[in-house]
């Protein structure tokens, strides 16, 4: 029996739920529940493979439990890319082979969500705008962009190279040396996209929100204790991500990190047509740790993701949270000087989860338990896609991108802390000082 020490907590609520109309949550587990399948974490993962096992087995009882409120957890408190494509894909035949396969399992991902939506008519500030990975200086150019472009040609991904007055006249603001846009990728309001996927649930789904899970036993029938009840189940999807060690697996192998967004007000009339650019885009930058993940949003606000961090504790105090607002402000102060008025109202952390080589926690955790995790900076499609595949295994289905997820499904161990701590240390320092010109 795992007993969960560390549970979600999520002070501050993240700037796009809080632009949102309130929402009612569905009522949390009180007493003793009997389901066929537990899903626990109902971010993007756990509600693809609850929505995928409703589906495909409706005379099944499902149910989907979270700590939180949907949209509390890192899946509302994202920067919104739906990427269809590997970040940075590494050298080699085998690396260009697996970012085939990302492409396949990403696109796949989106086509999905983008039915959804459509059918029913979820309004989560949806555009097929594409997306720019940009650098900031000549060292960021050959060290990131030119082998992207590279690998890019390489797997026929469509794609074009911007100088930096093109990314001026695209973006309106004037920071980039070089960028690749490619246009697969789909921009959101992350914290209303997860709320509709999950206001449209399969009826033989139930979703139970502020449902904290305490303990688990998978010895015989998998047995969920909450604050206020229990859950059993046959089975088991486990979908909590940065999580997921705390539940007892892939310790030292999926690393939790806390990263950090604000989000501005609208801009006024008079500001857009200051900044000039596209109406609406997304950036991602050459490099994810210094530099900064930016979205003009179809409202007009701007969404501004700043600093990645270890924090094996999943915790981040109201200190830091303090500190971090002030950097975003004069990195957005920076960038965009001709918005001197604009303030970002809201500013927050979430967690995520990365693994050394970049593969996901994927497959059959234990009997009668799978699960996927450890989805990198890309969870929004990567963990839907594996949510789904993770629903498919379960139930024995074929899906032919099961092959592609097992092709990143191998995340390698680490050492021990503190020769883990120290080594993340020294690496996050070394890349800071190398890449400083990319803040
Ligand atoms: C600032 C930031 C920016 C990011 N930007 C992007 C981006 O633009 N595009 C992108 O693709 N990805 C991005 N990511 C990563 C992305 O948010 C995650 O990869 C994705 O949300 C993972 O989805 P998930 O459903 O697997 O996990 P989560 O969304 O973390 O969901 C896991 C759920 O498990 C629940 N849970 C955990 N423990 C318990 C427990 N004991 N009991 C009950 N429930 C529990 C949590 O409450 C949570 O809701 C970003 C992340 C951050 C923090």
């Amino acid at each position: 029996m795992a007993l969960i020490r560390t549970l979600p907590q999520n002070n501050e609520a993240p700037g796009w739920a809080a632009i949102l109309p309130p929402r009612t949550p569905s009522p949390s587990i009180e007493g003793e529940i009997h389901g066929d399948w537990v899903v626990l974490g109902a971010g993007f993962t756990g509600l693809a493979a609850a929505r995928r096992l409703g589906e495909m087995r409706p005379d099944d009882r499902i149910i989907i439990v979270d700590a939180g409120e949907v949209g509390a957890g890192a899946s509302g408190r994202n920067s919104g890319f739906a990427i269809d494509h590997a970040h940075t894909l590494g050298g080699g035949v085998a690396a260009l082979e697996s970012a085939r396969g990302q492409k396949r399992l990403y696109s796949a991902a989106i086509e999905g969500m983008a039915e959804i939506v459509a059918a029913h008519e979820i309004e989560c500030d949806w555009r097929n705008d594409g997306k720019f990975h940009g650098a900031a200086s000549a060292r960021g150019t050959e060290a990131y962009l030119k082998p992207l472009l590279e690998e890019l040609d390489h797997i026929d991904e469509p794609h074009r190279w911007l100088n930096a007055r093109e990314m001026e006249a695209e973006l309106g603001i004037n920071h980039y040396a070089a960028g690749i846009y490619t246009p697969g990728t789909v921009l959101v309001n992350p914290a209303a996209l997860v709320r509709g996927l999950a206001g449209c649930l399969p009826e033989n789904v139930t979703l139970a929100e502020n449902s904290p899970v305490t303990t688990i036993d998978i010895a015989g029938p998998i047995k969920l204790t909450t604050l206020k009840g229990q859950v059993v189940a046959k089975r088991m999807i486990l979908a909590t991500n940065a999580f997921t060690p705390e539940m007892g697996f892939f310790q030292r192998k999926l690393l939790p990190f806390v990263g950090f967004a604000s989000l501005s007000r609208v801009l006024t009339a008079g500001e857009q047509e200051a900044l000039g650019g596209r109406a609406s885009w997304g950036l991602t930058p050459a490099n994810a740790f210094v530099g900064a993940t930016i979205q003009r949003t179809g409202d007009n606000r701007i969404l501004f993701r700043q600093t990645i961090t270890y924090r094996d504790n999943l915790r981040h105090s109201a200190a830091e949270l303090e500190q971090v607002r002030a950097r975003h402000r004069q990195l957005f102060a920076a960038r965009f000087a001709m918005l001197p008025d604009v303030t970002l109202d809201h500013t927050w952390g979430g967690y995520l989860s990365l693994s050394r080589n970049q593969d996901s926690a994927f497959g059959k955790f234990a009997d009668n338990v799978w699960g996927a995790a450890g989805h990198q900076g890309i969870g929004v499609t990567r963990g839907t896609i594996s949510g789904t595949l993770a629903a498919d295994m379960a139930m024995g289905l074929d899906n032919p991108l099961l092959e592609d997820m097992m092709c990143i499904a191998r995340p390698v161990s680490n050492p021990p802390s503190p020769l883990l701590d120290l080594g993340i240390a020294l690496n996050t320092a070394w890349d800071a000082w190398r890449n400083r010109d990319e803040a």
